[in-house]
């Protein structure tokens, strides 16, 4: 056995990679001393000892510690394992030299370890800092017709109107007869209602509550109905076959039609802006009379009942080209439906409304598809 000392080369050239800061003040006497010494072992320690501080991670600085002092194969484990084979003075001084090279690698080996795990605790202690901002959770709001909805009772709140409610699921007699539709008013035609058994059907308009409410409370009345209704419609741009509705029922002595029309065009202006233009004009319904329709221009086309989309134009799919929509239905309380609920037509007089939420909203905010409040896409949803 041979007691050239092993030299630099003997490791791999990378191993110098590295800050040298980290091999400690130590290391240049370390140097001198094993040059002192005259083993010939500077060299191999000085690249042994900067693989080992400048090991990049744990995984690497474990591979450096094994190929130099690992139990088996450690090429300095190997050289100390044969000292026995040399001369007594060759075995003096290369064993000294190994010895120390062996305590100074351990140590170095000590101090990279402890450092590449502190480094990698602040790593992952930093994956959470209390500094940064939380993830904002998502929240939802009203649906756009809730908050019409909501914004249209707080309007008759104020004036004076409280909420009534009434079924869904009603009596015929409270949906059709006691509102004075004739018995063969096409409306009671299973192609407009949904009939259900027992003769009970999915209420088409909000009115019945106003026969439930009046059999229930004596004048004066001033009361507002909201509530979803259903018809068997087509369904098409401004058509769905369920949609909501909010009624609205004044009952005292001496209410005029002079009345209803101050309350209808407040009502406009809040709703669509002072400048919204409207017109009422005369129409049949069966519990009101005489009866009439308030109109605003059509928001889509702006009353022209034309639209331009691109290059090609044509009839506005929301009025029909009519240029006028339709906001509400009104009129003053037929005597039959006070005869009905056991009021006194000479007595006492009222006025009624009842308008469509998904007009109103469609009226608002220029939607022109009325089957965009019941798909649920958010990005229809969100802009409101
Ligand atoms: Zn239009």
């Amino acid at each position: 056995m041979t007691a050239t000392p092993l030299a630099k080369d003997d490791l791999p050239a990378d191993w110098d990679q590295g800050d040298p800061e980290t091999l400690g003040a130590e290391h240049a006497s370390r140097l001198a001393e094993l040059e002192a010494g005259g083993s010939g072992w500077a060299g191999f320690y000085e690249r042994a000892a900067r693989g080992l501080a400048a090991a990049p991670d744990l995984a690497a600085l474990k591979e450096r510690h094994t190929r130099l002092l690992g139990r088996e194969r450690g090429i300095v484990t190997g050289r100390l394992a044969t000292l026995g084979d040399l001369t007594a003075a060759e075995r003096k001084t290369t064993g000294r030299a190994l010895n120390l090279i062996k305590r100074w690698l351990t140590e170095l080996e000590g101090e990279r370890r402890g450092a590449l795990e502190r480094a990698l605790e602040a790593r992952s202690a930093s994956g959470f800092d209390v500094t940064l901002p939380g993830r904002r959770p998502w929240i939802g709001h009203r649906h756009v017709l809730g908050q019409i909805q909501d914004e249209l009772l707080d309007l008759f709140h104020g004036l004076g109107y409280s909420v009534y409610s009434s079924p869904e699921v009603e009596e015929e007699a409270y949906n059709f007869a006691k509102l004075n539709f004739p018995p063969d008013h096409p409306a009671r035609d299973a192609h407009d209602t949904y009939w259900v058994e027992g003769g009970h059907l999915l209420r088409t308009h909000t009115s019945p509550g106003w026969v439930r409410a009046m059999e229930e409370l004596r004048p004066p009345l001033k009361l507002v109905f909201p509530g979803r209704v259903y018809r068997a419609e087509q369904v098409d741009a401004s058509h769905m076959d369920q949609f909501h509705q909010i009624d609205g029922l004044c009952v005292d002595r001496d209410v005029s039609m002079a009345d209803l029309k101050g309350t209808l065009n407040m009502f406009a202006r809040s709703i669509l802006g002072r400048e919204v233009k409207t017109r009422l004009i005369p129409i049949y319904f069966p519990f009101v009379e005489p009866g009439a329709q308030l109109d605003v221009a059509c928001a889509i086309c702006d009353g022209t009942g034309r639209i331009t989309e691109g290059a090609t134009a044509g009839r506005c799919p929301v009025c029909k080209g009519a240029g006028w929509s339709e906001l509400l239905g009104a009129g003053m309380v037929h005597p039959h439906v006070l005869r009905a609920v056991g009021y006194d037509p000479e007595q006492v007089t009222g006025f009624a409304f009842g308008m469509g939420l998904e007009r109103i909203a469609m009226a608002r905010h220029g939607i022109p598809e009325i089957r965009l409040f019941l798909e649920n896409d958010l990005r229809f949803l969100e802009q409101f």
